[in-house]
Protein backbone atom coordinates (compact mmCIF):
# COMPACT_ATOMS: atom_id res chain seq x y z
CA UNK A 1 0.00 0.00 0.00
CA UNK A 2 1.40 3.66 -0.72
CA UNK A 3 0.13 7.04 -0.61
CA UNK A 4 0.13 9.81 -3.35
CA UNK A 5 -1.21 13.08 -3.12
CA UNK A 6 -2.14 14.55 -6.72
CA UNK A 7 -4.44 16.87 -7.65
CA UNK A 8 -6.95 14.82 -9.99
CA UNK A 9 -6.98 18.06 -12.80
CA UNK A 10 -3.42 16.71 -13.18
CA UNK A 11 -3.40 14.64 -15.73
CA UNK A 12 0.40 13.25 -16.89
CA UNK A 13 0.56 12.59 -12.38
CA UNK A 14 -2.79 10.41 -12.73
CA UNK A 15 -1.44 9.28 -15.87
CA UNK A 16 1.86 8.20 -13.75
CA UNK A 17 0.43 6.74 -10.80
CA UNK A 18 -1.90 4.46 -13.31
CA UNK A 19 0.92 2.85 -14.95
CA UNK A 20 2.88 2.39 -11.88
CA UNK A 21 0.10 0.47 -10.29
CA UNK A 22 -2.78 -2.08 -11.81
CA UNK A 23 -5.80 -0.75 -9.82
CA UNK A 24 -8.83 -2.73 -9.64
CA UNK A 25 -11.49 -0.18 -8.91
CA UNK A 26 -11.48 3.19 -8.19
CA UNK A 27 -13.46 4.65 -4.77
CA UNK A 28 -13.44 8.88 -6.25
CA UNK A 29 -14.34 11.09 -2.86
CA UNK A 30 -12.40 13.99 -3.77
CA UNK A 31 -14.55 16.91 -4.57
CA UNK A 32 -15.11 20.71 -2.74
CA UNK A 33 -19.00 20.40 -0.68
CA UNK A 34 -19.55 23.73 0.86
CA UNK A 35 -22.94 25.32 -1.08
CA UNK A 36 -22.36 28.60 0.13
CA UNK A 37 -19.11 28.54 -1.85
CA UNK A 38 -20.25 27.16 -4.99
CA UNK A 39 -22.66 29.53 -5.36
CA UNK A 40 -19.81 32.71 -4.84
CA UNK A 41 -17.30 30.57 -6.78
CA UNK A 42 -18.91 28.07 -9.63
CA UNK A 43 -15.64 28.19 -11.78
CA UNK A 44 -13.98 27.09 -8.83
CA UNK A 45 -16.22 24.18 -8.36
CA UNK A 46 -16.82 23.28 -11.86
CA UNK A 47 -13.25 23.16 -12.50
CA UNK A 48 -12.43 20.96 -9.31
CA UNK A 49 -15.05 19.07 -9.11
CA UNK A 50 -15.94 18.19 -13.06
CA UNK A 51 -12.76 18.49 -14.28
CA UNK A 52 -11.17 16.39 -11.42
CA UNK A 53 -13.33 13.41 -12.24
CA UNK A 54 -13.82 13.51 -16.20
CA UNK A 55 -9.83 13.83 -15.71
CA UNK A 56 -10.01 10.76 -13.33
CA UNK A 57 -12.47 8.69 -15.79
CA UNK A 58 -10.29 9.73 -18.85
CA UNK A 59 -7.04 8.26 -17.08
CA UNK A 60 -8.98 5.38 -15.87
CA UNK A 61 -10.52 4.16 -19.29
CA UNK A 62 -7.03 4.68 -20.87
CA UNK A 63 -5.21 2.10 -18.11
CA UNK A 64 -8.40 -0.51 -18.38
CA UNK A 65 -9.98 0.37 -14.90
CA UNK A 66 -13.42 0.39 -15.16
CA UNK A 67 -15.01 0.07 -12.03
CA UNK A 68 -15.86 3.02 -10.15
CA UNK A 69 -17.58 3.97 -6.75
CA UNK A 70 -18.54 7.77 -6.69
CA UNK A 71 -19.60 9.47 -3.54
CA UNK A 72 -23.05 11.59 -4.92
CA UNK A 73 -25.15 13.66 -2.56
CA UNK A 74 -28.89 13.22 -1.71
CA UNK A 75 -28.23 16.83 -2.63
CA UNK A 76 -29.54 15.61 -6.24
CA UNK A 77 -32.87 15.32 -5.41
CA UNK A 78 -33.24 19.06 -5.38
CA UNK A 79 -36.22 19.91 -2.58
CA UNK A 80 -38.16 16.69 -2.98
CA UNK A 81 -42.30 16.86 -2.94
CA UNK A 82 -42.25 13.68 -0.57
CA UNK A 83 -40.15 11.27 1.81
CA UNK A 84 -38.65 9.11 1.79
CA UNK A 85 -36.63 9.70 -1.17
CA UNK A 86 -36.58 6.94 -3.42
CA UNK A 87 -33.40 6.34 -6.14
CA UNK A 88 -36.19 7.12 -9.03
CA UNK A 89 -37.11 10.39 -7.56
CA UNK A 90 -36.41 13.49 -10.51
CA UNK A 91 -33.23 14.84 -9.64
CA UNK A 92 -32.67 18.50 -9.68
CA UNK A 93 -30.33 20.62 -8.39
CA UNK A 94 -30.32 24.29 -6.20
CA UNK A 95 -26.66 25.01 -6.40
CA UNK A 96 -23.28 25.08 -8.06
CA UNK A 97 -22.06 22.24 -5.48
CA UNK A 98 -25.47 20.02 -6.44
CA UNK A 99 -25.01 20.55 -9.77
CA UNK A 100 -21.16 19.03 -10.05
CA UNK A 101 -22.92 16.16 -7.95
CA UNK A 102 -25.96 15.81 -10.96
CA UNK A 103 -23.40 16.33 -13.72
CA UNK A 104 -21.02 14.05 -12.59
CA UNK A 105 -23.85 11.04 -12.39
CA UNK A 106 -24.83 11.99 -15.85
CA UNK A 107 -21.52 11.87 -16.83
CA UNK A 108 -21.26 8.58 -15.35
CA UNK A 109 -24.19 7.10 -17.01
CA UNK A 110 -23.04 8.69 -20.30
CA UNK A 111 -19.93 6.53 -20.36
CA UNK A 112 -21.71 3.44 -19.12
CA UNK A 113 -24.22 4.15 -22.15
CA UNK A 114 -21.16 4.50 -24.54
CA UNK A 115 -19.13 1.53 -23.10
CA UNK A 116 -20.94 -1.35 -21.21
CA UNK A 117 -17.35 -2.24 -19.56
CA UNK A 118 -18.06 0.55 -16.76
CA UNK A 119 -19.25 -0.66 -13.47
CA UNK A 120 -20.43 2.32 -11.59
CA UNK A 121 -21.56 2.98 -8.72
CA UNK A 122 -23.02 5.92 -7.22
CA UNK A 123 -23.96 6.47 -3.73
CA UNK A 124 -26.07 9.39 -2.90
CA UNK A 125 -25.30 10.17 0.76
CA UNK A 126 -28.05 11.84 3.01
CA UNK A 127 -26.10 13.91 6.38
CA UNK A 128 -22.68 11.89 7.68
CA UNK A 129 -22.22 12.77 11.09
CA UNK A 130 -19.94 11.56 14.13
CA UNK A 131 -16.80 10.17 14.00
CA UNK A 132 -13.96 6.88 14.17
CA UNK A 133 -15.50 4.90 17.36
CA UNK A 134 -11.48 5.48 18.28
CA UNK A 135 -11.55 9.26 18.41
CA UNK A 136 -8.60 9.95 16.43
CA UNK A 137 -10.37 10.75 12.80
CA UNK A 138 -13.23 13.30 12.70
CA UNK A 139 -14.62 15.52 10.90
CA UNK A 140 -12.36 19.42 10.86
CA UNK A 141 -13.95 21.62 8.44
CA UNK A 142 -11.51 24.96 7.87
CA UNK A 143 -13.14 28.00 9.00
CA UNK A 144 -17.16 28.58 9.78
CA UNK A 145 -18.72 25.34 9.60
CA UNK A 146 -21.64 25.30 7.53
CA UNK A 147 -23.08 22.03 8.56
CA UNK A 148 -25.36 21.72 11.61
CA UNK A 149 -23.22 19.09 13.36
CA UNK A 150 -19.47 20.36 13.18
CA UNK A 151 -21.04 23.49 14.41
CA UNK A 152 -22.81 22.35 17.55
CA UNK A 153 -19.60 20.34 17.98
CA UNK A 154 -17.54 23.59 18.14
CA UNK A 155 -20.30 24.97 20.42
CA UNK A 156 -19.98 21.96 22.90
CA UNK A 157 -16.22 22.75 23.56
CA UNK A 158 -16.31 26.50 23.99
CA UNK A 159 -14.98 27.51 20.16
CA UNK A 160 -18.48 29.40 19.31
CA UNK A 161 -21.31 30.64 21.70
CA UNK A 162 -23.84 29.28 20.46
CA UNK A 163 -26.12 27.24 17.46
CA UNK A 164 -28.17 29.77 14.84
CA UNK A 165 -31.21 26.95 14.17
CA UNK A 166 -31.89 27.69 10.88
CA UNK A 167 -35.89 28.03 10.52
CA UNK A 168 -38.70 27.17 13.33
CA UNK A 169 -41.66 27.53 11.31
CA UNK A 170 -40.98 24.06 8.95
CA UNK A 171 -44.32 21.74 9.11
CA UNK A 172 -41.98 18.89 11.45
CA UNK A 173 -42.81 17.88 14.46
CA UNK A 174 -40.86 20.93 16.30
CA UNK A 175 -40.62 23.09 13.62
CA UNK A 176 -37.16 22.54 12.93
CA UNK A 177 -35.52 21.00 9.74
CA UNK A 178 -35.62 17.07 9.49
CA UNK A 179 -32.57 15.36 7.70
CA UNK A 180 -31.23 12.17 7.25
CA UNK A 181 -27.94 11.67 9.73
CA UNK A 182 -25.76 8.30 9.09
CA UNK A 183 -22.72 7.82 11.16
CA UNK A 184 -19.50 8.01 9.17
CA UNK A 185 -18.93 4.47 10.01
CA UNK A 186 -22.00 2.93 8.50
CA UNK A 187 -21.17 5.56 5.48
CA UNK A 188 -17.67 3.57 5.13
CA UNK A 189 -19.31 0.03 5.38
CA UNK A 190 -21.82 0.98 2.62
CA UNK A 191 -18.59 1.59 0.36
CA UNK A 192 -17.19 -1.43 1.10
CA UNK A 193 -20.84 -3.31 0.50
CA UNK A 194 -20.38 -1.12 -2.94
CA UNK A 195 -17.10 -2.28 -3.85
CA UNK A 196 -17.84 -6.11 -3.59
CA UNK A 197 -21.06 -5.36 -5.60
CA UNK A 198 -18.95 -4.18 -8.36
CA UNK A 199 -17.84 -7.76 -9.05
CA UNK A 200 -20.81 -8.86 -9.75
CA UNK A 201 -21.41 -9.71 -13.58
CA UNK A 202 -24.86 -7.89 -13.36
CA UNK A 203 -23.91 -4.71 -12.38
CA UNK A 204 -23.80 -1.51 -14.76
CA UNK A 205 -24.84 2.07 -13.93
CA UNK A 206 -26.48 1.86 -10.30
CA UNK A 207 -27.20 4.50 -7.86
CA UNK A 208 -28.62 3.89 -4.10
CA UNK A 209 -28.98 6.03 -1.05
CA UNK A 210 -26.99 5.84 2.54
CA UNK A 211 -28.97 6.65 4.86
CA UNK A 212 -30.67 5.47 8.03
CA UNK A 213 -34.30 6.11 6.65
CA UNK A 214 -35.01 7.85 9.57
CA UNK A 215 -35.63 11.79 9.97
CA UNK A 216 -34.30 13.87 12.57
CA UNK A 217 -34.94 17.82 13.23
CA UNK A 218 -32.33 19.81 14.50
CA UNK A 219 -33.75 20.30 18.05
CA UNK A 220 -33.64 16.37 18.33
CA UNK A 221 -29.83 16.11 17.14
CA UNK A 222 -28.88 18.86 19.70
CA UNK A 223 -30.40 17.26 22.45
CA UNK A 224 -28.94 14.26 21.58
CA UNK A 225 -25.38 15.70 21.39
CA UNK A 226 -26.18 17.72 24.87
CA UNK A 227 -27.10 14.27 26.40
CA UNK A 228 -23.86 12.48 24.91
CA UNK A 229 -21.25 15.71 25.98
CA UNK A 230 -22.96 16.64 28.94
CA UNK A 231 -22.90 20.35 27.81
CA UNK A 232 -25.86 22.77 27.43
CA UNK A 233 -26.06 24.24 23.34
CA UNK A 234 -27.21 27.69 23.77
CA UNK A 235 -29.69 28.20 20.79
CA UNK A 236 -30.39 31.62 18.62
CA UNK A 237 -33.71 30.62 17.11
CA UNK A 238 -32.82 32.30 13.48
CA UNK A 239 -35.07 32.72 9.83
CA UNK A 240 -34.60 29.68 7.55
CA UNK A 241 -31.41 29.14 5.63
CA UNK A 242 -32.10 30.68 2.21
CA UNK A 243 -32.48 27.40 -0.45
CA UNK A 244 -32.85 25.08 2.44
CA UNK A 245 -35.52 21.61 2.22
CA UNK A 246 -37.55 21.53 4.69
CA UNK A 247 -37.75 17.57 5.42
CA UNK A 248 -35.37 14.85 3.37
CA UNK A 249 -34.78 11.25 4.26
CA UNK A 250 -34.03 8.07 2.53
CA UNK A 251 -35.32 5.60 1.42
CA UNK A 252 -33.09 3.01 2.00
CA UNK A 253 -35.08 -0.04 0.59
CA UNK A 254 -32.66 -0.68 -2.44
CA UNK A 255 -29.26 -0.56 -0.51
CA UNK A 256 -30.77 -2.90 1.41
CA UNK A 257 -32.24 -5.19 -0.96
CA UNK A 258 -29.01 -5.28 -3.17
CA UNK A 259 -26.13 -4.10 -1.70
CA UNK A 260 -26.78 -6.03 1.38
CA UNK A 261 -26.22 -3.00 3.71
CA UNK A 262 -27.69 -1.58 6.30
CA UNK A 263 -26.79 1.49 8.57
CA UNK A 264 -26.15 0.14 12.31
CA UNK A 265 -25.49 3.55 14.64
CA UNK A 266 -28.15 5.47 15.69
CA UNK A 267 -28.21 9.08 16.71
CA UNK A 268 -27.11 8.29 20.32
CA UNK A 269 -24.27 6.34 19.07
CA UNK A 270 -23.13 9.30 16.19
CA UNK A 271 -23.47 11.34 19.02
CA UNK A 272 -21.24 9.32 21.33
CA UNK A 273 -18.64 9.18 18.59
CA UNK A 274 -19.05 12.68 17.10
CA UNK A 275 -18.33 14.42 21.23
CA UNK A 276 -15.63 11.11 21.99
CA UNK A 277 -13.25 13.16 18.59
CA UNK A 278 -14.77 16.56 20.29
CA UNK A 279 -13.48 16.40 23.51
CA UNK A 280 -10.15 14.56 22.74
CA UNK A 281 -9.50 16.89 19.61
CA UNK A 282 -11.39 20.76 20.40
CA UNK A 283 -9.51 22.09 17.58
CA UNK A 284 -9.59 19.18 15.38
CA UNK A 285 -6.19 18.30 13.50
CA UNK A 286 -4.80 21.88 14.24
CA UNK A 287 -4.42 24.34 17.44
CA UNK A 288 -5.83 27.29 19.02
CA UNK A 289 -4.02 29.10 16.71
CA UNK A 290 -4.21 27.81 13.52
CA UNK A 291 -8.35 27.76 13.55
CA UNK A 292 -10.55 30.70 12.69
N1 LIG B 1 -28.77 23.95 10.48
C1 LIG B 1 -28.98 24.86 11.52
N2 LIG B 1 -27.90 25.62 11.96
C2 LIG B 1 -26.66 25.49 11.41
C3 LIG B 1 -26.46 24.55 10.36
C4 LIG B 1 -27.54 23.80 9.93
O1 LIG B 1 -30.09 25.00 12.04
O2 LIG B 1 -25.72 26.22 11.82
C5 LIG B 1 -29.91 23.11 10.05
C6 LIG B 1 -30.25 23.26 8.58
O3 LIG B 1 -31.16 24.32 8.39
C7 LIG B 1 -30.84 21.89 8.26
C8 LIG B 1 -30.06 20.94 9.17
O4 LIG B 1 -29.52 21.76 10.22
O5 LIG B 1 -32.21 21.84 8.64
C9 LIG B 1 -28.92 20.21 8.48
O6 LIG B 1 -28.11 21.17 7.83
P1 LIG B 1 -26.76 20.75 7.09
O7 LIG B 1 -26.19 21.99 6.45
O8 LIG B 1 -25.88 20.02 8.04
O9 LIG B 1 -27.22 19.70 5.98
P2 LIG B 1 -28.11 19.90 4.65
O10 LIG B 1 -29.05 21.05 4.89
O11 LIG B 1 -27.16 20.15 3.56
O12 LIG B 1 -28.84 18.60 4.50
Amino acid sequence: MSYAQIDLRDKPALEQLFASTKFNAVIHFAGLKAVGESVEKPFMYYNNNIIGTITLLEVMAAHGCKRLVFSSSATVYGWPNEVPCTEEFPLSAANPYGRTKLFIEEICRDIYRSDSEWKIILLRYFNPVGAHPSGYIGEDPRGIPNNLMPFVQQVAVGRRPSLNVFGTDYSTKDGTGVRNYIHVVDLADGHIAALNKLSNPSIGCEVYNLGTGKGTSVLEMVAALEKASGKKIPLVMAGRRPGDSEIVYASTEKAERELNWRASYGIEEMCRDQWNWASKNPYGYGSPDSTA
